[in-house]
């Protein structure tokens, strides 16, 4: 399977499986409009396979069992491999999901890479812990893995998606389904295999691939799995929550979507620090990550100043070809998605918003999905393009008199994922007080992205639910405490 041309069939067991497909996803690529690999759809014979080799591999210990330095080095050995074949996983991504292979090679993957050797370098470090001790007890509280769990997961950051879960996962000793989604399959079949040949077991590890409805909602609906984790869409999370309550109680962990925000208060330092932070967190990934800041809220007097430093950067920002190794921004995902912006500019517009920038089609390759980056002012606070998650290079823009009001226009969405405070104000307990009212998961001070592995990141509101990823707290998520007392 080294090579770029395998079949995206159900990984079961160590290999694959066309005969446990029903039918098959085409897709055409988002670069150019050609026809991609036709990614087979696991069947429900095969979702159960997947799961049974799950619930197997658990039962029997062959991956919890193992010594803590042994699992470790296998993880570890998987980084190795990832980054030996990042060139492999670029192309596969690139073409199937559009993203520049530049921002594949030195984000994605890299960051994936230090993920599972983060987690690696945890399994032999992590102590569990006593109760306080009484004369006539003692209590021990052990970290066990949860056992057979399914993830479900989205394509925007093929690689470090991934191994946000399955990094955690699998240092915590559990066995995976994982369902890729339909835009980013080969890279996930691809690094399944990848474990397996560095000594991951064979089970430990199961991919089906296919359509949410069918393989998504199996595993959702499966009662052999005692867990679903899983990242997308706001809508797909609700419709999971439910589906799982159908059939079993079991954990449903969910990251959600977002419309992240930065506050520009009126101490804030204007020197062009805020608008590049905030250009590069909308714009790069063609605005398809999902703690991007798509609205800034702007104290007025300081509006003109903050729009004409923006203004200034856009063109570094034009989408290009995602193959070429100096590009930057490349394709959205799909050629649909264009056709969904260009009907929620025309209602801001209606609205009595003003495009400031951008706001059409680009064809830096004939046949692919690519738009400008868009900067949309004064579009009222309770619009579809401020209110709903577009997930594409626009950039909402409003301002405000008060922090009061800043404040609260920051926190005025359904999500709660990610935001940011700029502000000159030296005292610091007013800074840590505003964030502290900020509604979101995560707030940067005086900067807007940039948390590391070890900063546990997700969403409250309806962008999340019982889930972190990164840092101790997603080991904690794939891991039951057992008390054993005597
Ligand atoms: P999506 O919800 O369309 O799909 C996500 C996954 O769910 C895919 O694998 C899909 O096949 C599967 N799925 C779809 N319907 C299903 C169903 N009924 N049952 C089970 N599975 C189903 O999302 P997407 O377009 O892949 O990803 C983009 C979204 O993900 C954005 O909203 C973004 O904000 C969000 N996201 C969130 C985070 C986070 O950490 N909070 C990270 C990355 C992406």
């Amino acid at each position: 399977m080294n090579s770029l041309n395998f079949p995206l069939a159900p990984f079961i067991d160590g290999r694959l499986w066309p005969e446990l497909a029903i039918g098959e996803v085409n897709r055409l690529s988002p670069v150019d409009g050609q026809q991609l690999p036709a990614i087979m759809d696991t069947s429900d014979s095969g979702v159960d396979q997947a799961v049974s080799s799950c619930q197997r591999a658990h039962r029997d210990g062959r991956w919890r069992m193992l010594r803590p330095s042994a699992r470790k080095a296998i993880l570890q050995n998987l980084a190795h491999a990832i980054a030996a074949n990042a060139e492999v996983l670029a192309e596969l991504d690139c073409l199937s999901m559009g993203k520049a292979k530049k921002s594949l090679l030195t984000q994605d993957i890299p960051k994936a890479v230090e993920c599972y050797r983060w987690f690696a370098e945890l399994i032999d470090k992590m102590y569990d812990s006593v109760a306080p001790p009484m004369p006539d007890r003692y209590a021990l509280m052990l970290r066990q893995p949860i056992g057979a769990i399914g993830a479900i997961l989205p394509w925007n950051y093929p690689s470090e998606n991934l191994a946000w879960k399955l990094a955690p996962a699998l240092a915590a000793g559990n066995c995976v389904v994982l369902k890729p989604a339909e835009q980013a399959t080969a890279s996930v079949l691809f690094t399944a295999w990848l474990a397996c040949e560095c000594g991951l077991p064979p089970g430990v590890v199961n991919v089906v691939p296919g359509q949410g409805e069918r393989a998504g909602a199996g595993l959702v609906a499966h009662p052999g799995l005692e867990a679903i984790f899983f990242t997308g869409s706001t809508d797909t999370a609700r419709q999971i929550q439910q589906h799982a309550a159908r059939y079993r109680v079991k954990r449903v962990a969910l990251e959600a979507g977002g419309k992240g925000a930065a506050l520009l208060c009126e101490d804030w330092a204007d020197n062009g620090k805020a608008a590049l932070d905030i250009a590069n967190s909308i714009f790069l990934n063609a605005g398809q990550t999902c703690n991007a800041c798509a609205r800034v809220l702007v104290h007025r007097s300081k509006r003109d100043a903050f729009l004409e430093q923006l203004v200034t950067l856009l063109p570094d920002y034009e989408p290009g070809d995602p193959r070429l190794p100096t590009t930057r921004v490349g394709a959205l995902v799909d050629h649909a998605v264009m056709a969904r912006f260009e009907e929620q500019l025309a209602d801001a517009r209606q609205r009595g918003a003003c495009i400031l920038y951008g706001g059409d089609r680009r064809t830096p390759v004939t046949g692919g999905a690519y738009f400008s980056p868009t900067v949309v002012v004064d579009a009222p606070l309770a619009s579809p393009l401020v209110q709903q998650e577009l997930f594409g290079p626009i950039l909402a823009v409003n301002s405000f008199e008060t922090i009061e009001e800043g404040i609260a226009i920051v926190n005025g969405t359904r999500y709660g994922l990610a935001a940011a405070i700029y502000s000159g104000n030296p005292d610091l307990r007013c800074i840590f007080e505003y964030a502290a009212r900020i509604e979101s998961g995560v707030v940067y001070l005086n900067r807007y992205g940039g948390d590391d592995i070890s900063v546990p990141f997700g969403g409250i509101k309806e962008s999340g639910a019982m889930m972190r990823e990164k840092g101790v707290a997603a080991f904690d998520a794939y891991s039951e405490i057992k008390s054993i007392v005597w």
